[in-house]
């Protein structure tokens, strides 16, 4: 835990709960989606379950540590296909009564918990409302409107905020990545989105667009345009390339602010225009041309 960059509050109040031996047995982590939430669940599921944890954090040398990758003290659940279905929730409940094999404590995660329907929700409840001592459970959920009340009303609520830009900068680094500040700008304190969009190549075709609308060239315009339609299966896709190119763009010195701010306002109009469903490739088309019309239009 000692390692995690941003959060120092919540690690510093986890930490606490570790020293002081008064674990609850339910948790729910909130925030927006792709900030460490399931990372610091999993580092504190550690430390719960350390045979001799030191200041608050795990030893990573007991027995309980050496084994805690495959270890039936800690259950993970994931979504499937969107959902966390009921079958897997009563699995857990069933496990939950098991008691703990090397641990004095067991530890279930359930991951994007917010997307358990109703009966799922209801199986839940069950062990929520009379869980074993040894056990807890640790909901992670971006959207916890989502989940019922009687469900909420039973655990500890940590909400984590979004990370800072250097915090996203630092772990950037970590992994060896660089993160330009227009994707800084755009990925709401999110590493998980920063990194997405740096690695999925949306970002080199933003730099093609940007160079090739400041050529003013029509023919770069268009073959920029050719890769930009290669996303046009995924709406959302194209949304992240426009807004990172507005972005960019924004940022991007230029001798004549006017034109800039045209070109930005067409791109922002295409974008909303795809978000509600105009054929897109005649948006991107257009947008093209308005953006060259604007690029060549005598002062
Ligand atoms: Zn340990």
């Amino acid at each position: 835990m000692n390692n995690i960059v941003g959060h120092n509050k919540i690690i510093e109040s986890l930490k606490s709960i570790i020293k002081s031996d008064k674990i609850s047995n339910a948790y729910l982590f909130c925030g927006i989606d792709g900030i460490g939430k399931f990372l610091i669940a999993k580092e504190f599921a550690k430390s719960i379950l350390c045979l001799d944890p030191k200041d608050g954090v795990y030893c990573d040398a007991c027995e309980s540590c050496k084994t805690f990758s495959s270890t039936s003290d800690l259950v993970v659940l994931e979504s499937e296909d969107g959902l966390i279905k009921v079958d897997a929730v009563r699995s857990l409940c069933r496990e939950i009564m098991l008691k703990p094999t090397i641990s004095d404590r067991k530890v279930f995660i359930i991951n994007d918990a917010d997307t358990m329907g109703d009966p799922a929700q209801n199986a839940l409840l069950k062990s929520l409302e009379e869980p074993p001592k040894y056990a807890t459970i640790i909901l992670i959920a971006s959207n916890k409107s989502m989940l019922r009340k009687t469900i909420l009303s039973r655990c500890v609520t940590i909400d984590f905020s979004s990370l800072s830009n250097d915090e996203l900068k630092q772990i950037a680094n970590k992994y060896g990545i660089i993160l330009d500040d227009a994707i800084l700008d755009y990925c709401g304190g999110s590493i998980g989105k920063a990194i997405r969009l740096t690695q999925c190549g949306y970002f080199d075709l933003v730099e093609e667009l940007e160079k090739a609308i400041n050529s003013g060239s029509l023919i770069e315009m268009n073959r920029a345009l050719v890769e930009l339609k290669k996303y046009k299966t995924i709406k959302e896709e194209i949304n992240d390339i426009l807004n990172l190119l507005i972005n960019k763009l924004s940022k991007s010195l230029t001798n004549d602010c006017n034109r800039r701010v045209k070109q930005i306002s067409i791109i922002e109009e295409v974008n909303e225009n795809i978000k509600r469903n105009i054929n897109f490739e005649d948006s991107l088309d257009y947008m093209i041309v308005r953006i060259w019309e604007e690029g060549n239009r005598r002062k």
